[in-house]
Formats: C-alpha cells, structure tokens, sequence
C-alpha cells in the first residue's frame, strides 16, 4: 500500500487529499494523511455567519473564467450553492483625490478599448488620456525580459496609468505593489499580446472582434466573480466530509521532514526500483511515508525542505509574501442608501490612507446578506504594509470608520464588526518569478515522491489553489507508480 502525507490543510492541500480519494475509491492501492498546523481546515478560509450576514475573513469568490472551483463545487454536489455575482450593478470606483470616480466603461485592466467614455473619464488627465491614444499608433517596442507590471503599464500609458489605476487594482486583488509584481506571471496574456501586436489596445480590440459565439452572436456575459451562497467553507466543509475517516490530523504542524534515500525502513518487494521513502515528525512522533505533498506557503515550505535540499529551500524562502487584514462590518441597510452605486471602491497607494479597497457585499451577491442589513468588507494592510497587523481591533475598527466617513459620508455605527488578519497569506510574483519557478521545477522532480502545491506557483486565487494541490496529487501517484514497476517490466 503507497502512503502520502499531505502538509497543509488550506484548499490546496485539501484538493490534492480529495483527488487522492477518488484515485483510492477507483481501485488505486494507495492510502493518506493530511497533517494541519491549525485546530480547524480551510487555511486562509473562513466563513461565518454573522446576523444572517456571511462574514468572510478570507476569499468572497472566485473568478467565474477559471474553472476548477464550480467543478470541484459540482463534484462535491454543493453546485445548488453557486451564486454569480451581481453583474448588472457592476462598477467600480477609484478614490482619487479623496473624491471617488468610477472606472470608465470599456477598461480592460489597463487597457482602454472605448473612445467615448476613455475621452471623458475625469480619472486620467488630458496628457494621459493622448498618451493611450498614442499607444493605440505608436506602440512602445516589447520587452525583451521580464518587468514589473508598473514598467510595462508605464511603457504604454504612462505613470498616471500605474497609479490610478493598475497600483490599486493590484493591491485590491494581490495585496501586491504593482512595481515589485513581474508582469510575465501576473499579466501572461497582455505580454503575449504585446509581443503579437505591439499596441495593447489593438490587441484587446482584435480579441474582442474574435470572441462571437459559434452562432455569430456574441457570447452571453458571463458573472466575472462566483461565490458560495453559504459561505465560501462550504467548499472546506464539502471536502472534508468526503475524506477517509481518520486520515486528518488537525492541531498537528509538521516539525520536520526527513527523506531517507538509500534508507528504506519497510523492506519492498524485491522487483521495486524504489529506494527511497519520506519521514515525517509531528510532535506525535515519526510517520514513514513514500510520498509528501507539501501544500504550504513557500516560506513554511521552505523551512521543511531546507534540511532535505538546500537549493528548493533557497529558492522557496525567495518567494515573498504580504499579509491582509479584512474588516468587515454589517450595518443597517437603511444606513448605506447614500453608498454610491457598485461593487466598491479601491483606494490608490498615493491617497496614503490605510485602507486599499471596501467591497459592498450586499451589493456585488445577492442573497448573502438580509434585505435589511447591508455589509462593507475593508481590506488593510498589503506589501509593505505590516505594522497595521498588530494593532488592536479596536484601534483598527477606529481607522476603518474614519476612512469611511471621510470617503464615503458614513456616520452610522455598525451593527457588528469581524476582523482577520492573514499574515503572509498572499504570495507576491516578483519579477523573475517563472524562472525561479523552473528551477524549483528542476529541482523537485529529482526528489521521487514529493510535490508542491499552493499559491506560491501559479496563481494566487482559489481556482488556482485547487489546480495545483489536484496536479499535486496527479504527480504524486504517478511518480510513485512509476518508481514501483518491476525492473524486469
Ligand atoms: C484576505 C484574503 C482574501 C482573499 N480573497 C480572495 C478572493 O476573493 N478570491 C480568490 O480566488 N482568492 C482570494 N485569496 C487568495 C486565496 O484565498 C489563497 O491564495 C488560497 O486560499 C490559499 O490556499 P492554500 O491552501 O494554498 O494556502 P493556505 O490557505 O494558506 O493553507 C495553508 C495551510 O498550511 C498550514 N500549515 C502551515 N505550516 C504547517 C505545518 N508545518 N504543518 C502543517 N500545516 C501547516 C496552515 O495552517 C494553513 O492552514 C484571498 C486571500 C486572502 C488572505
């Protein structure tokens, strides 16, 4: 029988032990453990209900274009509790100079694609607003290496564009500086059209001219983010319930890991190429295991690998992180109706205030929130940011409502305040991140047994997350089955 240990018990991990079980339920002779630091699952996942009102600590949503979260929802049989958001009052608002300005219609990301609501928006100066109709007839010339996603915003746009716009849309989404973010990792797609067409806004228009459905009518609008009507735990929960009985340890981090090649502690059978095996310990004691899905932060990865190879624990000790703080807070709705229509607003670096983005919950799902109550989720905090992290709720509560009746006119007291602060939680792809990447790569595969899997690699979201932990667990059983095939075969 092959054992797996599984480190990490956030939605990476808990993929990589749900495609295990299915490969077990399927006839695979494999069993598994998953092994979390914290007294519950679900890592940076956290929902509660509050009032009748969904709190989430961590994630809201997923974005609907990425396909592994309404599948894996769709297995698990919660696919009734998928809930897209509010589209029809999607809009998003930029303070600038303390007054809020919406984003003009027709922006994708950076890149301006509608004249009309381009040339009026009061969110660019006239000089910036020249400078994109330049872009479109005099390009800049492609990069030849990778750059941060300010740089190439600012070889297009111009500076005006970083600051405005792309600086608060990164540190809504990444909690990231959008000057340290390598755009090859974060943005692969405007790069490849960059290097097709020069202009980014030729390439978002040509894109834009192929996307007809088959019937020649444009594809129906799909809602740009999806969540779990419950709760976004409802996809923890859902795993969890499907695990071999017994096969979590919660409470239990992993001290350390061991991997004992040429060291094999239970004989195998004579035709097995396999000599190795991985040795894990908890303060429980020693478990011996043939492969290790480390579904971990890279840092706390970096700390277990470090001992078993000094270049992957290097490598993955270089990937940094930032850490966020959400303070959400539930209001009568009666308070809210001067609340500008839209999703929410974020907060550009250069306002230099501590908040960098509040969603009206309410606003963007319906049905998450009683008629009557309505719901602001307030993100702090961001790269550079950490000092925030250990102030007190209560001075923290303070700073939130005064930004709030400064930006927004709110006066009124919250009915309920939640707070959660999500220490470095949030992997940032500097520039070089791909290449660092091949070489963990690289490095990984001449360990037998073991995979990574997380937000460290591929992408930062919940789509993502689940993707890797389930090619995690992928690779796993097929290395090992590879390594357990008869010499003679
Ligand atoms: C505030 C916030 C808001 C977000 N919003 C969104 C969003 O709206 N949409 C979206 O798609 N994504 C969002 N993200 C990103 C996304 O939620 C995360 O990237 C993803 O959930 C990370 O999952 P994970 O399993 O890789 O890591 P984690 O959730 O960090 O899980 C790792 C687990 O490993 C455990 N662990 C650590 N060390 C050990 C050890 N030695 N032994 C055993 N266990 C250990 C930890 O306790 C933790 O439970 C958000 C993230 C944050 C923090």
């Amino acid at each position: 029988m092959t054992r797996i240990a599984i480190i990490g018990g956030g939605i990476a991990g808990l993929s990589a032990a749900w495609t295990l079980e299915k490969a077990r339920r399927a006839g695979e002779p494999l069993e598994y453990d998953l092994y979390e630091a914290a007294g519950r699952l679900g890592g940076v996942i956290s929902s509660e209900s509050v009032d009748g009102c969904v709190v989430e600590g961590g994630p809201d949503s997923f974005l609907t274009e990425k396909p592994a979260a309404a599948a894996l929802c769709r297995e698990l049989g919660i696919a009734d509790q998928l809930l897209p958001s509010n589209d029809a009052e999607r809009k998003t608002w930029i303070l600038v100079k303390n007054r809020l300005i919406p984003l003009p219609d027709g922006l994708m990301f950076m890149v301006p694609t509608k004249l009309i609501p381009t040339a009026l928006t009061p969110l660019f100066s006239w000089s910036t607003k020249l400078r994109m109709a330049r872009e479109f007839l005099f390009p800049p010339e492609p990069a030849m290496e990778d750059e941060s996603v300010a740089a190439m915003t600012r070889r297009h746009f111009g500076q005006e564009t970083v600051d405005r716009l792309v600086s608060p849309l990164l540190s809504g989404v990444y909690g990231g500086d959008a000057s340290q973010l390598s755009v090859r990792a974060v943005l692969p797609r405007m790069v490849a059209m960059e290097r097709e067409h020069r202009s980014l806004t030729r390439a978002m228009l040509a894109a834009r001219r192929k996307a007809p459905t088959p019937s020649g009518n444009p594809s129906p609008a799909r809602s740009l983010f999806t969540t779990l009507r419950g709760g976004m735990r409802l996809m923890v929960d859902g795993i969890a319930a499907q695990l071999a009985p017994g096969s979590i340890h919660l409470s239990t981090p992993v001290q350390a890991l061991h991997h004992n090649s040429e060291d094999c502690a239970d004989p195998k059978p004579p035709d097995c190429r396999y000599t190795c095996g991985w040795t894990l310990e908890t303060a429980f004691g020693e478990e011996k295991f043939d492969g290790i899905i480390l579904a971990l932060p890279a840092w706390a990865a970096a700390g277990l690998l470090r001992p078993v190879d000094r270049l992957i624990g290097g490598l993955l000790a270089d990937i940094p992180y930032s850490s966020s703080i959400t303070v959400t807070m539930g209001f009568n709705r009666l308070d809210l109706r001067r609340l500008p229509p839209g999703f929410g607003y974020l907060v550009p670096p250069t306002e230099k205030r501590s908040m960098l983005a509040c969603t009206f919950v309410h606003a963007k799902f319906t049905g998450r929130t009683p008629p009557d109550k309505g719901v602001l989720r307030c993100f702090l905090g961001g790269a550079g940011n950490d000092s925030l992290l250990d102030e007190s709720d209560t001075h923290l509560t303070e700073i939130v409502l005064k930004e709030l009746r400064e930006i927004l006119g709110l006066e009124a007291k919250p009915e309920f305040v939640r707070i959660t602060r999500s220490r470095r939680a949030m992997a940032q792809y500097g520039v070089g991140h791909l290449e660092r990447l091949r070489a963990i790569r690289d490095n990984v595969v001449q360990l037998p047994g073991l995979a990574l899997a997380g937000n460290a690699y591929e992408g930062i979201g919940v789509p993502d997350c689940i993707r890797t932990g389930q090619q995690a667990a992928e690779t796993v059983i097929k290395a090992l089955k590879e390594q357990t095939v008869p010499v003679s075969a």
